[in-house]
């Protein structure tokens, strides 16, 4: 057996792939390797033919002019359960995932430690910071078995604050950054356009809690900048504006928007002067750039991914979130709170990146990277399962590529029909195994998908790992 590597990805070296033999191999690698090798090559390969996709009916002309939510119901990416509540199918789940990883990541870099706080939160916390009342119908309520109050938490700053005021802080300790990615609710009264309005979407809320308010500044610069990491890493266009505190309170706000001149909801203005932005709430009153007074603003439809608050004590002077000062007094802490639509972030981002009729994923989080499409049923079928088969080895045997594989063997179907299908359900490349394939050993073609379908021909297998590891962009 054949097994290729690209050494790139595995010891960081100059990209060279090779040919070894398993013997060959095993002598080279440590063992806990020829393990995890082992484990690659009995993996059974992922066909699409074998994948659960339940596609449904796209809403009728009026009902929705989302192209993400129409391609969403199309593909199996979501499915509809409820009003504003969907179940994510495996190929959303896995962009899903993706996602979640970049976050995790850059969160992690800036020092914030990933908790799970509860859905059911108490009502008597909410009663404390008086938003049980100001939150009104959009909250989901609910009773248990003796009465008690609750609600389906649509975010945590109550419970979060009551946590860190149940320990003892000190000063040294400070600051704490905590973050979690959990579904959250809202009783939204009219929800449209998939995960772009929904009732139950997952989110990721960070909250920090300082010991001045010039700390909790410094965090909320260090938040913005990881917001930014994060939406550039997706490659989308993005505005960050100033923004109103609203209903969660605070003295300083930021929100982050995709331009979505079709279907945003929110209005933002950029002014032409200074480049300042800021959203409707904070210019509408008097339309003057309040960076440089200008009048010059442009305004523009977009969906809200992100927002940041500088809360001040409105939540930890009620709940007694205090800490200890070097020379043991009882202080007030300073808090932060920070969040992304990590669903919203999904559609909005295929929202913005596809045309009518193909997804287009930000290339980091396709839930696949590669399809594998195989020559139709007819002659020479058995040698084209065996190039197939290695093909699909080979490219799992790389470690940046183990997993994001997968082979079309709709084998009744023309090769043209399902690269029109992987265009359709957006994968990024397409490797080909043609009739060349079968007569030459560099007979295979790579598509770039998004790249206007660009073909580069005459491949052999290592040239194709070779294309792929320069080209294909996976969460590490
Ligand atoms: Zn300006």
């Amino acid at each position: 057996m054949s097994v290729y590597i690209c050494k790139q990805n595995w010891k960081m070296k100059p990209l060279v792939a090779c040919t070894l033999s398993w013997r060959a191999l095993s002598t080279l690698l440590p063992s806990n390797r020829k393990l995890m090798l082992r484990r690659l090559l009995h993996n059974r390969p992922k066909r699409l033919s074998e994948m659960f996709q339940k596609a449904s009916d796209i809403p009728k002309e009026g009902e929705t002019t989302s192209v993400s939510h129409k391609l969403f119901l199309a593909n199996g990416i979501y499915y509809p359960s409820s009003l504003g509540v969907f179940t994510l199918m495996p190929q959303g789940l896995r962009a899903l995932q993706k996602l979640i990883k970049i976050i995790d990541q850059e969160m992690e870099a800036i020092g914030a430690e990933k908790i799970q706080m509860p859905s059911l939160v108490p009502q008597r916390l909410w009663e404390k910071t008086g938003r049980w009342e100001a939150m009104g119908s959009e909250l989901f309520r609910l009773q248990d078995r003796h009465q008690r109050g609750y609600c389906l938490g649509p975010t945590h700053e109550e419970i979060v604050t009551e946590l860190v005021a149940s320990q003892l802080n000190f000063h040294h300790r400070l600051p704490i950054k905590l973050y979690q990615i959990t579904k959250k609710f809202r009783d939204e009264p009219l929800p449209h356009h998939g995960f772009l309005r929904s009732r139950e979407f997952e989110m990721k809320d960070l909250y920090t809690f300082h010991a001045t308010e010039e700390d909790a500044k410094t965090t909320y610069e260090e938040v913005l900048q990881a917001y930014e990491n994060v939406l550039n890493r997706l490659q989308l266009d993005f505005v960050k504006a100033e923004a109103d505190t609203g209903l969660i309170g605070g003295s300083q706000s930021h929100e982050f928007h995709l331009k979505c001149p079709g279907i945003g909801e929110d209005t933002v203005y950029t002014c032409n002067s200074c480049g300042y932005s800021g959203n409707k709430e904070v210019l509408e009153v008097d339309i003057k750039c309040p960076s440089c007074s200008s009048q010059d603003l442009e305004s523009f439809n977009a969906i809200e991914v992100g927002h940041a608050f500088l809360l001040g004590q409105k939540y930890s002077k009620p709940l007694e979130a205090m800490y200890r000062t070097e020379d043991q007094k009882s202080r007030v802490l300073e808090m932060g709170c920070y969040g992304l639509g990590v669903s919203r972030i999904l559609q909005a981002s295929v929202e913005v990146l596809s045309d009518g009729k193909h997804i287009r994923w930000p290339r980091m989080i396709a839930p696949y990277q590669i399809v594998i499409i195989p020559q139709k049923k007819g002659a020479s079928e058995a040698r084209f399962k065996e190039i197939t088969e290695n093909l699909y080895q080979a490219l799992q045997s790389v470690p940046s590529l183990q997993g994001e594989i997968v082979i079309d063997d709709r084998l009744s179907i023309t090769i043209g029909r399902r690269v029109v299908d992987a265009k359709l359900q957006g994968f990024p490349y397409a490797v080909v195994i043609g009739n060349k394939a079968v007569e030459r050993e560099d007979g295979l073609e790579v598509i770039d998908i998004y790249a206007d379908c660009k073909s580069s021909t005459d491949l052999t297998v290592s040239s194709v790992i070779d294309y792929l590891c320069q080209n294909v962009k996976c969460v590490q």
